[in-house]
């Protein structure tokens, strides 16, 4: 066993050291969860409901903790991290209500009955990246857990504190020993070792498109099932018709929260050429008033990077290699110096349609603005990307706001807002971000195998 120094990004001091797992001990915790398998498929599904609901009211009951633990590991506003605790609250209660309701189908055949059954897969890994820890590691367990699996999730090494005390409030809540074991330890090696072990029957990732595209190789070794959850370089696309004040206000809100260390990151702004200067204008004042600051703070809107080297990374789109700013950078918001991992938002205009900003996943507070000049146009440069993940299309024409909703290669959409996640609702990505599809009423199915029995009646 290793350990890490887990530190708090906007100071860059260490608060906790966290054990890592190696082979051995993740080999011990999967083989844990294979024999709380057999007993958890087995708890009747009002019990497997209410075991959920409690889990869900232990989170409620913790929400502040687990929020400020957030703020403290990940620097995400204190705003935000109570929304994520909430989130998790309530996909546990979204998916509490069915393993009461997980139903088969009868099959009209002849000479007997013909049903399905919705079977639980055994242990599903369940491995989460550093940006929305907690999120994340809802929509894989909770919906794992209902169907009748158990589960082993890895959360990332920079961010694993709020994995952890999830982890705690499921026992406390009455939740099995075994039925969701948190493992704290690196990617290459706990992360790695879900994909191989035969125990695992599913993985579920989020994460870098590079990782995830290994990952599915890996599983198909053992034709392990995958859902993979990858970048995204979504298009707000605001056409000349639109509520100019709205979406240049809301545009900031659409890329620079939670640092742009988000996979649904509304990252290209693409604006009808009629009224491209114009909104620049109206953008410039929104962006500089975008509070960057101490995400403890109920009023700051932006907290700092997780980590010195996302900073370096982002930073290369924006400076040259002496430190300058680069000529593409039209204007920047303001962040605080000192030991945190700051960094401003920044606004670009690229000119070539290649360019790495206008092709790479950011992954932070850095949004580039392209002109377009009609309808097709705007589709076209939205799709000009290897992503499909979401993007938004703000206009005042409903059918225009649907054909290019439809036109769009990207699984969320929003028209007139910068929304994504709903966990009532299906999320995931086309093209490069990803496979399959989580949250809404359809997740279980990817927990479940459909097993077809036949009963003769002769
Ligand atoms: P990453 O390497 O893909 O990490 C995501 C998760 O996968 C972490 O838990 C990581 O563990 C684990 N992992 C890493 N290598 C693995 C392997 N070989 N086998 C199994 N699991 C493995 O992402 P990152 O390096 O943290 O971030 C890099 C870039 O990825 C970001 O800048 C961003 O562009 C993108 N990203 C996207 C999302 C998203 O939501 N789509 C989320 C995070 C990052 P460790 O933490 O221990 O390495
Ligand atoms: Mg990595």
């Amino acid at each position: 066993m290793s350990s890490f120094t887990v530190l708090n990004p906007a100071t860059g001091r260490g608060i906790r050291e966290v054990q890592l797992a190696d082979v051995a001990a993740t080999d011990r915790a999967i083989e844990r969860a294979a024999a709380a398998f057999e007993t958890w498929r087995a708890v009747a599904p009002a019990d497997r409901a209410r075991l959920l609901r409690r889990f869900a009211a232990a989170v409620d009951a913790d929400l502040e903790n687990l929020a400020k633990l957030e703020v403290q590991n990940a620097g995400h506003t204190i705003g935000n991290a109570r929304w994520e605790a909430g989130n998790v609250r309530d996909v546990l209660t979204y998916y509490a209500a069915a393993p009461e309701r997980h139903l088969g189908q009868q099959i009209p055949v002849a000479g007997g009955v013909d049903i399905t059954f919705h079977e639980p897969l055994g242990v599903v890994g369940v491995i989460v990246p550093w940006n929305f820890p907690m999120p994340i590691a809802g929509w894989g367990l909770a919906p794992a857990l209902a169907a009748g699996n158990t589960v082993v999730l890895k959360p990332a090494e920079l961010t694993p504190l709020t994995a952890i005390r999830l982890g705690e409030l499921a026992l406390e809540a009455g939740i099995p020993e075994g039925v969701l074991t948190v493992i704290p330890g690196k990617g290459s090696v706990v992360g790695e070792r879900f994909v191989t072990h035969p125990a695992v029957r599913k993985v579920v990732f989020t994460g870098s498109t590079g990782v995830g595209k290994r990952i599915m190789a890996g599983c198909a070794e053992q034709v392990k099932r995958v859902t993979l959850e990858l970048g995204g370089k979504s298009a707000n696309i605001v056409f000349a018709d639109a509520d100019l004040e709205k979406a240049a206000a809301n545009a900031p809100g659409g890329v620079f929260d939670n640092a742009g260390q988000d996979c649904c990151a509304r990252s290209r702004i693409l604006v009808q050429r009629s009224a491209y200067d114009r909104f620049l204008e109206l953008l410039e004042p929104a962006v500089k008033a975008f509070r960057v600051g101490d995400p403890g703070d109920e009023g700051t809107d932006m907290g700092p990077l997780i980590s010195a080297a996302q900073r370096d990374a982002v930073a290369s789109y924006v400076y040259d290699g002496e430190g300058r700013l680069g000529a593409e950078v039209a204007f920047q918001g303001e962040a605080p110096e000192g030991g945190g991992f700051w960094f401003p938002p920044t606004v670009l205009t690229p000119r070539d349609p290649g360019a790495r900003a206008l092709q790479e996943e950011i992954f932070g507070p850095v949004v580039a603005v392209v002109p377009f000049d009609d309808e097709a146009d705007a589709v076209r440069i939205a799709n000009d990307s290897a992503f499909g993940l979401s993007g938004s299309i703000w206009t005042s024409d409903v059918g225009r706001a649907l054909r290019v909703s439809r036109g769009v290669e990207a699984g969320n959409l929003s028209v007139n807002s910068h929304s994504s996640v709903r966990y009532s609702t299906p999320f995931g990505g086309f093209k490069q971000s990803g496979l399959g599809r989580e949250l809404g009423p359809d997740a279980l199915d990817a927990f479940t195998e459909v097993k077809n029995v036949f009963i003769s009646t002769d």
